[in-house]
């Protein structure tokens, strides 16, 4: 298996799932992570490279590369992504890049090279903002942030690679998700290290924006279950799990660290926020028998205790936060 962006958050810890023989069937999969390891891929979220594991630094733009790579390969997992919407703001282009050209990029390979399937990570922003109700797979695309116009793009690539050249994809769409190795610049870590550090942590606008929260290895396993049994080029809304204002979820880290409501800076709000998001996952409940397994109440006070006891992790990931967003935004959900 080929895992893109296997180095970041979620595809980290897909990688360490499979690897640890989570994912039955898949207990000998062997599996080529290609990342390019920008700021937010850092090699500490693996374990080191062995028998089943190969690391690969490498640019999914970089057409000559796959061309090499891919051949022996069953199957794509494609979570590389310039992920983080405040940076999409401050600079779009390499979302562009990354996330049109680098998706297209491997698409076109894979059909080059004959890979039986794709699954392509795409994410619930692509709907916008939903004042009411709930976003199906058949609701129209609508982003708002360039971030969002990116993996929507992309979605529609991988629709028409599918429709025209015949390639298995699938694609997941997943709310904000939330557990240990998610890089410090995203609100939960973010507001973690700030407290840990001491710091008063920068809540946007009203902090009425509505987002829908699910723990990092419910996704994993939502995208094993498309993997291995979704329908070729189908659609799955990942969700299921908390949905909360962005103040009730900072209410509930303060009160995980015994703070007060005085340490709560209020910022500008981000141009073009969306109020809210929130999917019918129902797809992927009827069809594939998925439901989320881990409870916020639950992985919420988990993920505050790993970043608590694993500062030597987010330390050093502080510094390298260059680019054209500032080293620390104030940058919550997305
Ligand atoms: P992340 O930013 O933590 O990791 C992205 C990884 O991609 C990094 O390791 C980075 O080095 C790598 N990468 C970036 N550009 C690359 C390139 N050109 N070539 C090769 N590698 C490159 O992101 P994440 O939060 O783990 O998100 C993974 C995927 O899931 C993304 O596609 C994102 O859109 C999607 N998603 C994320 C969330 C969320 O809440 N984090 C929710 C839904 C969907």
């Amino acid at each position: 298996m080929l895992i893109t962006g296997g180095a970041g958050f979620i595809g980290s810890h897909y990688v360490r799932s499979l690897l640890a023989g989570r994912y039955r069937g898949y207990e000998d999969a062997r599996v080529t992570v290609l990342d390019k390891l920008t700021y937010a891929g850092t090699l500490t979220n693996l374990p080191p490279s062995g028998p089943r594991l190969a690391f690969v630094r490498g640019d999914i733009c970089d057409h000559g590369l796959l061309m090499d790579l891919l051949p022996g390969h069953d199957a794509v997992v494609h979570f590389a992504a310039e992920s983080h919407v405040d940076r999409s703001i401050a600079g779009s282009a390499p979302f562009v890049t990354t996330n049109v050209t680098g998706t297209h990029t491997l698409l076109d390979c894979c059909v080059r090279t004959g890979v039986s399937r794709f699954v392509h990570v795409s994410t619930d922003e692509v709907y916008g903002s939903v004042e009411q109700g709930s976003s199906s797979e058949d609701s129209p695309l609508e982003p708002n942030s360039p971030y969002a116009a990116s993996k929507a793009a992309a979605d529609l690539i991988v629709r028409a690679f599918h429709r025209t050249h015949g390639l298995w994809t699938t694609i997941t769409r997943c709310a904000n998700n939330y557990g240990p190795h998610q890089f410090p610049e995203k609100v939960i870590p973010l507001f973690v290290t700030h407290l840990l550090e001491g710091r008063n942590v920068p809540l946007y606008g009203d902090g009425m924006h509505m987002r829908e929260w699910l723990h990092v290895d419910d996704h994993c396993r939502a995208v094993q279950l498309v993997l291995e049994s979704g329908r070729a080029g189908a659609v799955y809304n990942v969700a299921g799990g908390t949905e909360l204002t962005n103040r009730d979820l900072t209410r509930l880290l303060l009160g995980e660290f015994g703070a007060g409501w005085d340490r709560v800076d209020h910022v500008t709000d981000r141009p073009g926020h969306d109020r809210r998001y929130a999917l019918n996952a129902e797809r992927i409940r009827t069809e594939l028998g998925f439901e989320p397994g881990i409870p916020f109440e639950r992985g919420l006070p988990e993920t505050v205790r790993w970043y608590r006891d694993n500062r030597d992790w987010w330390e050093p990931l502080l510094g390298r936060a260059a680019g054209p967003a500032p080293a620390r935004p104030a940058a919550p959900a997305g």
